[in-house]
This record gives C-alpha cells, sequence and structure tokens, in this order.
C-alpha cells in the first residue's frame, strides 16, 4: 500500500520499502575478502586467504552474519566457514568432485532421489552465503535446476511416480527463489494426491533471518502438507536474537524445525562446542536432526576430521545431553539406500 508520506516523515522510510526488504540485505553481502577482514580488524596475511580459491568458489557472507563472528580472531569459527584460503588448493587423493553421486541419481533435470519415497528439487543454484566446505563449489547448476520452465519437468517426474510422499526443496539454497515461485511449485503439487509432505533445506533463516518475512511465512502459512523444515548452523555463534526471531516465526506456522550440521576441524570439532551448538538450538525451538561427516570433495580437506574422532565426540554428546539432543552421526556415501549411520552394525570405519 502507498500513501502520501507526511511532509515530516524521514527519508529512511523511503528507502527500506518492505518488499525490497531481503532482497536488499542479500546485495550487501561481503564479496571481497580484504573488506571482509577489515570489518574484522584483520589483514589477509593473517588468514591466508587465496585468490586463486576465491577464483574457483566466490566468497559471498551476508552482513548480518559477519556481525555474530568474533572482532580481532583469525580463528573464529564463523569467519573458518566462509574464507578462501590457501589450503581449500591442495590436491588431496580421495577427495572427488562428485562425493556423493548426485550425478547418478537424477531423475529429471533438478530432481534427484536416492532414497525411497523422497524426491529432492534442486530448486535454484543460488546461496546467500558461500560454504567454503560444500560440495556446490564444484557443480554447475545453471542448467539443472528444477525451477526452470516452471517446474514442468520436476512436477511430471513426481507427478508420474506414485512412491513419492515427500518432496524436497534443497539447492543451493531454495528460499533464494522468490516466495511467489515457491508458490508456484506447491500450487501445482497440491493437485499431486500421492505427495504427503513437504521439506525445506535452507541455510537462510540462519545466515540471512530478513528472508522469514511476512510473504514467506504467509506461504508456509497456506500449503496443504506437514512441513518439514531443515536449517544448517554449525556453530552456536550463528544465532543471535535475528535468528531466534526467524525462527519463532518459523515454528509460528506450524513447521517442525529441525538442524543440520557438518563436522568441520577448527569450527566444531570439540565436545563444548558440539554440546553448546544443540543446546543453543532447541533455545531457538530446533531439534539437532543430523551431525555429518563431511563430503569428500576436493578443497575440503584441511576441514576434514577423522571418523574415530567423530565417533567420540558423538558418543561424548550421548554421555552429556539428553537424548533428543543428539544428533545422528552420518555420512552420505553414493549407492546407499540412506544416509549411513556411523555407529551401530552396519557401519564400518571409512578411514581405510
Ligand atoms: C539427504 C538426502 C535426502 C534426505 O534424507 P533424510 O535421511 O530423509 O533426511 C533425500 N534425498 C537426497 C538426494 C539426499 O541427499
Ligand atoms: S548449499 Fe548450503 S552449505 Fe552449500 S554453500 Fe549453499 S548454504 Fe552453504
Amino acid at each position: 500500500m502507498i500513501t502520501a508520506a507526511p511532509a515530516h516523515a524521514p527519508q529512511k522510510a523511503v528507502l527500506t520499502l518492505p518488499a525490497d526488504r531481503w532482497q536488499a540485505h542479500w546485495r550487501q553481502a561481503i564479496r571481497v575478502p580484504s573488506e571482509l577482514l577489515a570489518e574484522l580488524g584483520l589483514v589477509p596475511e593473517d588468514v591466508g586467504v587465496s585468490a586463486e580459491a576465491l577464483a574457483q568458489f566466490p566468497m559471498r557472507v551476508p552482513r548480518g552474519f559477519v556481525a555474530r563472528m568474533r572482532h580481532g580472531d583469525p580463528a573464529d569459527p564463523l569467519l573458518r566457514q566462509v574464507l578462501p584460503i590457501n589450503e581449500e588448493m591442495q590436491v588431496v587423493p580421495g577427495f572427488s568432485f562428485d562425493a556423493v553421486g548426485d550425478s547418478q541419481a537424477k531423475k529429471a533435470t533438478g530432481v534427484i532421489q536416492k532414497y525411497q519415497g523422497r524426491a529432492l528439487l534442486v530448486a535454484t543454484g543460488s546461496c546467500a552465503i558461500h560454504c567454503r566446505y560444500c560440495f556446490r563449489r564444484h557443480f554447475d547448476y545453471a542448467e539443472e535446476n528444477a525451477a526452470k520452465g516452471g517446474w514442468q519437468e520436476a512436477l511430471a517426474a513426481i507427478a508420474a511416480d506414485t512412491s513419492i510422499d515427500e518432496v524436497i526443496l534443497s539447492g543451493g539454497d531454495p528460499l533464494s527463489l522468490a516466495t511467489s515461485k515457491l508458490a508456484e511449485l506447491t500450487d501445482a503439487l497440491a493437485a499431486i494426491g500421492h505427495v504427503k509432505r513437504l521439506r525445506i533445506h535452507s541455510r537462510l533463516p540462519v545466515v540471512l533471518p530478513e528472508r522469514v518475512d511476512e510473504d514467506l511465512l504467509r506461504w508456509l502459512g497456506t500449503v496443504p502438507w506437514p512441513v518439514a523444515f531443515v536449517i544448517h548452523a554449525n556453530h552456536a555463534n550463528e544465532f543471535d536474537a535475528s535468528v531466534d526471531a526467524a525462527m519463532a516465526r518459523l515454528r509460528g506456522t506450524g513447521a517442525q524445525l529441525l538442524n543440520q550440521a557438518v563436522l568441520l576441524r577448527g569450527v566444531n570439532d570439540d565436545l563444548a562446542t558440539l554440546a553448546e551448538l544443540s543446546e543453543r538450538s532447541f533455545a531457538a525451538g530446533v531439534l539437532p536432526y543430523y551431525l555429518h561427516q563431511l563430503d569428500r570433495v576436493q578443497g575440503v580437506a584441511h576441514f576434514e576430521i577423522s571418523d574415530e574422532r567423530a565417533l567420540s565426540l558423538h558418543a561424548g554428546l550421548m554421555a552429556r545431553l539428553s537424548g533428543y539432543l543428539v544428533p545422528k552421526l552420518v555420512r552420505e556415501i553414493a549407492g546407499d539406500t540412506s544416509k549411513r549411520p556411523m555407529q551401530g552394525p552396519g557401519y564400518e570405519l571409512a578411514s581405510a
């Protein structure tokens, strides 16, 4: 609604029109390492910034996420997740370009099905933040997203397979898309009777909580299925009051909030940090879901911890926390019928 502004209205009110708010935050992300470091009172020599790594996978960090980093700390766990550094250029045997077998599991353009009943839509290749440990650093999603052409190919693939009862919006980050684009999909999905659940995998409520706006909430409140909303936070410091507010608003739609985290050396590979992550997530209304052992793609080896260490950390969490605060420790193995739990029968240490 546009109303004539009174003569004394401050200029600012005109510059922050609500319809464009999250997109404005998106555009203001920091993309230059020296600028990010200057914000934190650091210089590139403190941290071994790599121009080559930057060229391979551009840096992108929303300013609100930067604000949660510790000033003057080159080892800050949030900074480490986003800064392109020399270690990424090490070529390490056993680290490939398609570690999780996505290219084999393609069902249609942008539709990946690896597990019974669940179709995963690569809704877009865009993310608000670029996480250095992510397998998507090597993926060209330009042609591979399910939203292209009004979702038609994805919708046809889902409609044709009555065994699919859950649709997972993933990416990239599906909330990079305009809410109207998401509504276009769910409106069409509503006509497919065998779809019973909607799942959204998004890091945006954590890294750009402004994305959880009225439009998004209205859309989530009207989809005809129960919704599982899987966020992604690796460290308790990723939560602040703005993130808490976004989670409360999401929960208000009735969505079940879950967190998946990745075990990352130098970020969260100690017991106290992981315990705090679970407790902090729960305080924000989010249950721990998965703790992933890293996907082994080129450029991320410096983040890896051994399986023995991962198992020992997980055992430590079990000994310390309420059962519902302990995420499942899993690794993704190409060709498996589920994420592979890293303990109990059937799991063999993959360190050989
Ligand atoms: C991880 C993943 C899922 C979801 O698995 P859950 O164990 O149900 O969380 C679904 N499809 C693909 C392709 C995945 O990689
Ligand atoms: S897909 Fe998720 S983990 Fe990967 S860069 Fe995007 S937000 Fe980060």
